[in-house]
């Protein structure tokens, strides 16, 4: 067997580590071909590159790149904007574990290559929804979900192959640090308590979206963009109606499907990113090595509760701009990317998420989202509304 040519964006971050470790794990079966980041830890970039030897590296970064250029001369870096992008010609898979908006031009350089898309990147596909859908009919080009929900919802889907006998997805979330907690209990969380996740390691962007149930709320957004076209098309016709939540605090049941005569597939393991990343690599194989395997002796419990939505707002309001579609979805985004830097600079308290994102989605113009630079546009747009928000509070307090 040949080895599987990966290439790896956003290799710093958590997906990134994470990747390299599934790859270490099986080193005949994938070969690392190029890395890249935004170039915020160049330390850490050439450390990685210097183990693995991969052709290129890309830095987003053009300062950081000088530094890396200087520390790998054998090595083809690339520098700038596109510098990640072009990355997507490197690999037979690509993975994207950018942070935030910025993956966009990595999920649509990969797809229009006509390779394989390892997501990670939720945002891109969220945000540019409508574009990217376009860019999945090149042939050849391929989306594999890394996200775990949307991982497991890919695996329970091959259970059935009449795509009209789909009746229900359930996301499973696991209620975050402040699950439990009531509206009045949440006006003065502090960052050090937003970013202590119960059960999943991660960075701190997705970290506190997973604190107020907007990263659920942009997986709501996400399984629609995944499976939501009709049937037979890319898609198995799952309509917002047919996407619900469920509150899993154990993050054991990764998410769930429903047929249409009430058998419900599941699956299971315990908290390891590695295990959908070593999905979205190896699909339609499995790879060797067990990440999160269960131990059923000492498992226990599994619960499941109804998510509080009057505590957790996000979550109803992605569910609206989901249904609005077009640009809405990436105002959301941008809203919320900008919402979550105010609140780790300690500018807006973590109940003001919500507001900013009301506040701003209130201004969305309807604008369609039918090209690169219109949803880029979009985004830039919503985001310079939502820091009047967030200063013109400022100028009130
Ligand atoms: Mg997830």
């Amino acid at each position: 067997m040949t080895a599987v040519r990966v290439a790896l964006a956003g290799s710093t971050g958590s997906i990134g580590t994470q990747t390299l470790d599934v790859l270490a794990a099986e080193p005949d079966r994938f070969e690392l071909s190029a890395l890249g980041a935004s170039g915020a830890r160049p330390d850490l970039l050439i450390e990685q590159a210097r183990t693995w030897r991969p052709k290129v590296v890309a830095l987003a970064d053009p300062v950081a790149a000088a530094t890396v250029a200087a520390a790998l001369p054998d090595c083809d870096v690339r520098a700038g904007e596109e510098a990640l992008a072009s990355l997507a010609e490197e690999g037979d898979v690509v993975v994207n574990g950018v942070v935030g908006f910025a993956g966009l031009s990595v999920t649509l350089a990969t797809l229009h290559a006509g390779r394989r898309l390892a997501l990670a990147n939720k945002e891109s596909l969220i945000a540019a929804g409508p574009v990217v859908q376009r860019a999945r009919r090149t042939p050849g080009a391929e989306l594999v979900p890394v996200d775990s929900e949307h991982c497991a919802v890919h695996q329970c889907l091959r259970a059935n192959d009449n795509r009209s006998r789909v009746a229900r997805i359930v996301l499973t979330a696991s209620g975050g640090p402040f699950r439990g907690r009531r509206r009045d209990e949440l006006a003065s969380v502090s960052v050090d308590e937003a970013l202590a996740h119960p059960t999943w390691s991660m960075g701190p962007k997705i970290t506190v979206d997973s604190s107020t149930l907007m990263n659920k709320g942009l997986e709501v957004i996400e399984a629609h963009e995944l499976f939501g076209p009709p049937a037979g098309d890319s898609g198995w016709g799952v309509g917002f109606d047919a996407i619900d939540v469920v509150v899993h605090p154990q993050s054991i049941v990764h998410s769930m499907v429903e047929y249409t005569d009430a058998a419900t597939i599941a699956q299971l393991s315990m908290p390891d990113m590695r295990l959908p990343i070593g999905y979205a690599l190896a699909y339609p194989d499995r790879v060797a090595t067990p990440f999160g395997r269960i131990d059923w002796a000492t498992l226990g419990r599994l619960d499941f509760e109804p998510p509080d939505l009057e505590a957790f707002p996000c979550l109803a309001l992605a569910y609206e701009a989901g249904r609005l579609g077009e640009t809405a979805p990436a105002w959301l985004n941008a809203a919320n990317e900008v919402a979550v830097e105010a609140f780790l600079a300690g500018r807006i308290r973590w109940i003001e998420i919500p507001d900013v994102l009301y506040a701003t989605l209130a201004r969305h113009d309807g604008s369609l989202a039918e090209s690169v630079d219109a949803v880029i546009a979009a985004d830039r747009y919503a985001r310079a509304e939502a820091w009047r928000v967030i200063e013109r509070n400022e100028s009130r307090a």
